[in-house]
């Protein structure tokens, strides 16, 4: 069968632009060679006229910004008197071009919003020929949904003059959820809520029988993450006013580290609780502060409001109310924050999907249009099973799987873990999936840390690991330590990137490895147990060493050592297993002597509960 030419999805974003394709194993971004995904929607020129795109570009808008062309998406297809309000927000000279459309004027030359996104278009076409080893000449491109039929228009002419057979304009939104696969659906109706850079817009759509809907859009072309990196710049310039005097003054380059010193604390803090600022003025003056979530929160709460406000708006023209809702997508850099996910969550109750990566996710959804258009078949086997296990690495290396292959989707699992070092105050859990019995053999999906674990006794918390896995085979994994109640939670798409062939060669090797993994696993449980039982003839001989004989003592000591070269040393599960038993039974008088302790005490009216009486195994 002779080979498609190739359809590239694209998502020409405002800030950032990047293009997908269809392979067999589901959509994929197209890297460059150092493995940049993302081209910044930036164009600059030189006084020679030489072109630069994306991060070069980018470079150059500190030291030439009337030649730096950004945000052209905002121009596309729109006279000058619609855009005036953004005039003000663009350096470079916008000027009425044909028919009082808005124009840019770079150096002398009137160039139209088509010709510029033409040039950004060209550079992800060149880059996709690049990575793919041929060439590309059709396209789907996607654009907002609020996008009237000029912008569109606009849109596919910018195509067309990078030499593109644009098959299809498809909203943004819509791609998002095909993305999610939710095409699939029979009957749902979608928010997706997209907070980017320096744009928000949520869109109700409905779908049936893969046809997608537009019911309602609302949102402000001017609020995004840039408001935010704003009320971070306003706390630290007030501060260094306030410490280092009032005639402080910040030139543009001071202003450009600025915001680059902002955007890193903020982005830091949808990781962590805390960024620090380190700001080195010059004359031995230096402002350090750590700023915390919850001072970023405050300060960005408004905004935050706003745009539930946009949602409400939304969901009234659709006629619609939040619990109406089936399914919520986050789009855009922005939707990281914490808070917003929390706010999103908690307007349309229910969490929201964050699985694919925010930044990508229209793109990818391109890609799987492009695929469609195509006439690829869509892998359906999906959409009802879960085709490999899913579990987490477990102390030692295991692969604990906690849904079996095979299983009938939508489904739920859960199993409590606990840590394993005295005062252990953070967890990793590790995402696996695969049919191998050992971690390192099978593919982690994800990871995240439940942090914030109050110091306790190795074995004591209780860590409730639940996966959920839901009707469009999204992957929900929350940890729960029970006491202080401390939580966090991940999302992935375990369908990702699996191929029919790819899940048959994963089962066959677990077939054919069987009996070293089951070893291997053993001799995993078998160390642990191990470890756990010296951890106990050791706090036992620290409380009552002088109860054993020489010979008892002498004894104990050699099965321990046995014990402990064995661990280092054997892989054999059964002879370290004998060995744990001995050290065990040689441990038999402190355990009897410690049994009588309890049990006195409990005699004596004390409470026996925080004793551990018990040393080694229970068989
Ligand atoms: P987009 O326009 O979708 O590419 O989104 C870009 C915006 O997302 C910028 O304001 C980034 O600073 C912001 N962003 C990217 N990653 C994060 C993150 N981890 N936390 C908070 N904001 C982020």
């Amino acid at each position: 069968m002779e080979k498609q030419p190739t359809i590239l999805g694209i998502d020409l974003g405002t800030t950032n632009s990047l293009g997908a394709i269809m392979k067999d194993a589901g959509p994929e971004v197209i890297a460059d060679a150092d493995g940049e995904s993302l081209v910044p929607s930036v164009i600059a020129f030189d006084s020679e006229g030489k072109v630069t795109v994306g991060t070069a570009a980018r470079a150059h808008a500190v030291e030439n910004p009337l030649a730096t062309v950004f945000s052209i998406k905002r121009l596309m297809g729109r006279s000058l008197s619609d855009v005036r309000e953004d005039l003000t927000h663009l350096p470079y000279a916008v000027v009425a071009g044909p028919r009082g459309s808005a124009c840019v004027n770079v150096n002398g030359q009137v160039r139209a919003p088509q010709e510029l996104s033409a040039i950004v278009l060209r550079e992800i076409q060149s880059r996709a020929a690049a990575a793919l080893g041929e060439q590309i000449t059709r396209a789907v491109i996607t654009v907002p949904a609020y996008f009237d039929d000029a912008q569109r228009h606009a849109t596919r002419e910018a195509g067309q003059l990078a030499g593109l057979e644009v098959l299809r304009i498809v909203n943004e939104p819509t791609a998002a959820a095909l993305a999610y696969g939710l095409d699939r659906q029979t009957d749902a109706t979608i928010a997706v809520y997209d907070l980017g850079g320096g744009t928000f817009d949520v869109s109700i759509l409905h779908v049936s029988e893969g046809v997608f809907q537009v019911l309602s859009t609302n949102g402000d072309t001017r609020l995004g993450g840039d408001d935010f990196d704003r009320e971070l710049i306003d706390l630290i310039t007030g501060e260094i006013r306030e410490r280092f005097g009032r005639e402080i003054t910040f030139g543009p380059a001071t202003r450009q580290a600025l915001r680059n010193f902002a955007e890193a604390a903020k982005i830091r803090l949808s990781q962590r609780e805390t960024a620090d600022v380190r700001i080195d003025l010059g004359d031995g003056r230096v402002y350090t502060r750590a700023i915390t979530r919850e001072e970023f929160e405050a300060r960005i709460q408004s905004h935050v409001d706003h745009t539930l406000e946009h949602c409400r708006r939304a969901l009234s023209d659709a006629k619609l109310t939040a619990s109406e809702i089936d399914e919520v997508i986050l789009v855009g850099g922005s939707t990281r924050i914490p808070l917003v996910r929390r706010a999103v969550e908690e307007l349309f109750q229910r969490r929201p999907y964050t699985a694919i990566d925010p930044d990508r996710v229209v793109a990818l959804g391109a890609a799987v249009q492009a695929g469609i258009l195509a006439g690829r078949k869509r892998d359906t086997l999906l959409l009802d099973v879960t085709p490999l296990s899913l579990g987490i690495e477990t102390l030692g290396g295991a692969m604990g799987k906690l849904i079996m292959r095979n299983s009938t989707i939508p489904r739920t699992a859960t199993e409590t873990f606990t840590t394993s070092v005295d005062g252990q105050t953070s967890v990793d859990i590790n995402i696996l999936q695969g049919e191998r019995e050992l971690a390192e053999d099978c593919r982690l999906l994800g990871k995240f840390q439940l942090t914030g674990i109050p110091p306790m006794p190795a074995g004591a918390p209780r860590i409730q690991v639940t996966f959920l896995i839901d009707a469009n085979g999204i992957l929900n994994v929350s940890a729960r330590e029970e006491r202080s109640g401390r939580a966090a939670a991940v999302q992935v798409t375990p369908a990702a990137g699996l191929t029919k062939e790819e899940i048959g060669r994963v089962v066959k090797e677990s077939v054919r490895h069987a009996r070293r993994d089951m070893t291997a696993h053993r001799l995993i449980d078998v160390r642990n147990e191990s470890h756990r039982v010296l951890g106990a003839i050791d706090k036992a001989l620290a409380n009552a060493a002088d109860i054993l004989t020489d010979e008892q003592r002498r004894k104990l000591d050699a099965a321990v050592e046995r014990v402990r070269t064995l661990m280092d040393t054997n892989d054999d599960p059964d002879e370290l297993y004998r060995a744990m038993r001995d050290a065990n039974d040689a441990a038999g008088p402190l355990t009897r002597y410690q049994m009588d302790e309890v049990l006195s005490k409990t005699f004596r009216g004390k409470s026996a509960k925080d004793l551990d009486p018990r040393i080694g195994t229970e068989e």
